[in-house]
């Protein structure tokens, strides 16, 4: 039940698992990331702790300064290596990471299902990932305004594609979700613990609010897909206090 995505100079798995490991108080039963290694989407995911996922990546790490990561909260479908997000289109470019739940998501899988699309999760997150590849021609932002255009419930949303290797689009619906902004570094996450350690300039966000990271900065569209203005504000509790509550 946590997100975090990471664009900047840094190694994003270690972000990723770090933002994770405080975001853990708020439950969960798998966990996953994808990460852009050499223009490449690499996902890693499993159900259980979060030290498992942390083990493998120690193992075998994947190398990139730009990716997504996930603590699942099954609501559809049991806790499952395959039903752990990130969830990818077919061809494996585009990975989603979701909170909360898409509420017509048998629909819009039907209407997928005929135009040649198949699944392979339990999830209704997987949809996002497909409806996505759906309407993608090259603009990753354009593509999350027309999917989300037809999503109904509640849902934070972050993406990552491998053809867009240098920002996370991000959305945000009655799930929380936030923003740390940083030196040369900028970071979604569900909630403010997870961003502490870096920068301590957040940026809260509206819901229906879709947003674009890269290392330099962030643009929010609402929900008119209008740019908007939404400032950063300084933090001034510390890790410490914040990882207690
Ligand atoms: N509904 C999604 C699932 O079951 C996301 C659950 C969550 O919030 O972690 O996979």
């Amino acid at each position: 039940c946590g997100i975090v995505g990471y664009v900047g100079n840094k190694n994003a798995q270690e972000v990723i698992i770090d933002g994770l490991e405080k975001l853990e108080y708020r439950g969960y039963d798998s966990s996953g990331v994808g990460i852009i290694e050499n223009g490449k989407l690499r996902v890693r995911k499993m159900a259980g702790r979060l030290s498992n996922l942390e083990k493998s990546l120690e193992e075998n790490p994947i190398n990139g300064n730009v990716g997504i990561g996930h603590t699942r909260w099954a609501t559809h479908g049991i806790p499952s290596d395959i039903n752990s997000h990130p969830h990818t289109n077919s061809s494996g470019t585009i990975a989603v990471v979701h909170n909360g739940i898409i509420e017509n998501y048998r629909e819009i899988k039907e209407d997928l299902e005929k135009n040649g699309y198949k699944f392979i999760s339990d999830t209704d997150t997987e949809v996002v990932a497909h409806l996505i590849d759906f309407f993608y021609d090259g603009d990753l932002l354009e593509a999350v305004f027309k999917a989300e255009d037809r999503l109904k419930g509640a849902y934070a949303l972050a993406i990552v594609s491998e053809n867009n290797p240098d920002e996370i689009v991000a959305v945000r619906n009655e799930s929380p979700l936030i923003l740390g902004v940083g030196e040369n570094e900028t970071i979604v996450a569900s909630d403010i613990p997870a961003v502490l350690k870096y920068t301590k300039k957040v940026v809260y966000l509206d819901n229906k609010d879709i947003i674009r990271i890269t290392k330099a900065g962030y643009e929010v569209y609402d929900k008119d897909r209008k740019k908007v203005n939404r400032r950063s504000e300084e933090i001034s509790w510390d890790v410490e206090s914040a990882s207690k509550e």
